[in-house]
């Protein structure tokens, strides 16, 4: 029995309870379309580094694909992951801010869907089966990424706070004055910076753990 050799890594995992709860990770799965696996795979007869031993199951086919295939194509996945081999549906996780962002703004992005779901498949198929399968690097995080994804991430949060919540909470946005929208730029400027400082921090730390004991 192949679950004789493999740890299965699924919910309430510690490392998968963190993808479905953090914030921060709204904005991987959202703007950048970062999917990651409900289940994972451990090969525990190996002594491969740990990315090297992690497998994700396609329970269509049953084939047992290694997880540094979809490094790949690690953004784009808004539509899920599809298996290499028969291309039925991986099930993987949402995190639970996407969930509340998604529900309400279904009627928006349903028709995307439908229409580009296929595509997005077939593109990331490609990229996945005809680039070779590259050991991650193992680095931390810029700078100047952080403050990119802190710009862009304050950036969404002012047009949310300008254009969307006034919206759903029918504020008539014509009363404020020049200073309101200046203080709510500020804030999302400095939550951005915040943002991006702490996804930083985050990524250099875990980098040091894989440094450190392979896992
Ligand atoms: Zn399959």
């Amino acid at each position: 029995m192949y679950l004789d050799r493999y740890e299965v890594i699924e919910l309430p995992r510690g490392a998968k309870l963190h993808w479905i709860l953090n914030p921060g990770l709204a904005f991987n799965e959202l703007i950048l379309g970062q999917r990651i696996p409900a289940r994972d795979l451990v090969d525990q007869l190996s002594d491969a580094p740990w990315f090297d031993r992690v497998y994700v199951e396609c329970k269509s086919c049953g084939a047992i694909h290694k997880s540094l295939l979809w490094r790949k194509a690690l953004m784009g996945n808004w539509f899920g992951l599809v298996c290499p081999s028969c291309e039925a549906k991986i099930p993987t996780l949402l995190n639970v801010f996407s969930l509340a962002l998604l529900i309400p703004t279904a009627p928006l992005w349903f028709p995307l869907k439908l229409i580009f779901e296929k595509r997005l498949h077939r593109m990331q198929l490609a990229i996945i089966r005809n680039t070779p399968v590259l050991p991650p690097k193992v680095q931390g995080m810029s700078l100047r990424a952080a403050l990119a994804i802190g710009g862009v991430w304050g950036a969404v949060m002012f047009l949310f706070f300008v254009l969307v919540m006034p919206s759903l909470t029918q504020t008539d946005m014509t009363s404020q004055t020049p200073m309101a929208y200046f203080l709510a730029a500020l804030m999302c400027a400095v939550g951005g910076v915040l943002f991006g400082l702490y996804l930083r921090w985050a990524s250099n730390r875990r980098v040091k753990q894989i440094a450190s004991k392979g896992s």
